[in-house]
């Protein structure tokens, strides 16, 4: 059985302040359109868990998922969208820096990239940002089922050599297809202790 086997949606909020306390939780953050919802509906094994955006940057709250236990998967709003006003850009980053700045239970960031387009300036800033406050996190390129089977490791690589890391250390998946995600959603359960 799946240890998200109870997975439910919670509740969305703009403001971090208004999450509550959890046990322990698991953000999911990335550029917009990476497929961070496909993605967390497949580690979660359901279809419409995590509503699939068809424009991209629409989905501009904190989405809160129930594991049980008071254990959380949390969507946070995807980042450079290029539509909006500047104002609307500031406020988004200061949502996603105050949730990552005020969560004592966040255990892991999950940070998405997508493979076929590669790690941008704006993953490796996030990257970045997350290392010098010690927030730990784990990358994630997705869409690996877009690229050819000779060009996989040159991509992966790539991804690596942008956010200076080892190639092992990125998982590599496509969440349409299913490649990965198992091994990702038990990185992540392990993580939150899940049975
Ligand atoms: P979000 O904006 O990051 O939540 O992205 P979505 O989950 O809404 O996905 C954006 C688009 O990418 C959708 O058209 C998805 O069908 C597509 N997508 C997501 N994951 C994959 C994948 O693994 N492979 C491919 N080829 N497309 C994907």
């Amino acid at each position: 059985m799946s240890r998200f086997r109870d997975a439910s949606y919670l509740k969305s909020v703009y403001n971090p302040t208004e999450l509550g306390e959890s046990v322990a939780e698991v953000a999911f953050v990335g550029r917009s359109n990476v497929g961070k919802s496909t993605v967390l509906n497949a580690v979660c094994g359901r279809k419409e868990l995590a509503k699939t955006s068809q424009t991209s940057g629409r989905t501009r709250t904190i989405n809160v998922f129930h594991l049980g236990r008071n254990k959380w998967l949390v969507d946070l709003p995807g980042y450079g969208f290029a539509a909006g006003p500047k104002d609307d850009m500031r406020k988004f980053k200061m949502m996603l820096e105050g949730y990552l700045l005020s969560r004592p239970t966040l255990r892991l960031v999950v940070m998405l990239v997508d493979g076929n387009v590669g790690a941008t300036n704006l993953d490796a800033g996030m990257a970045i940002w997350l290392q010098r406050r010690d927030i730990p996190y784990m990358v994630v390129a997705n869409k690996c089922d877009k690229i050819s089977a000779s060009k996989q490791n040159d991509s992966r690589r790539g991804v690596a050599n942008r956010l200076g890391m080892d190639i092992e250390e990125v998982r590599w998946i496509s969440a349409e297809k299913g490649t990965g995600v198992s091994a990702l959603a038990n990185e992540i359960a392990d993580i939150l202790e899940l049975t």
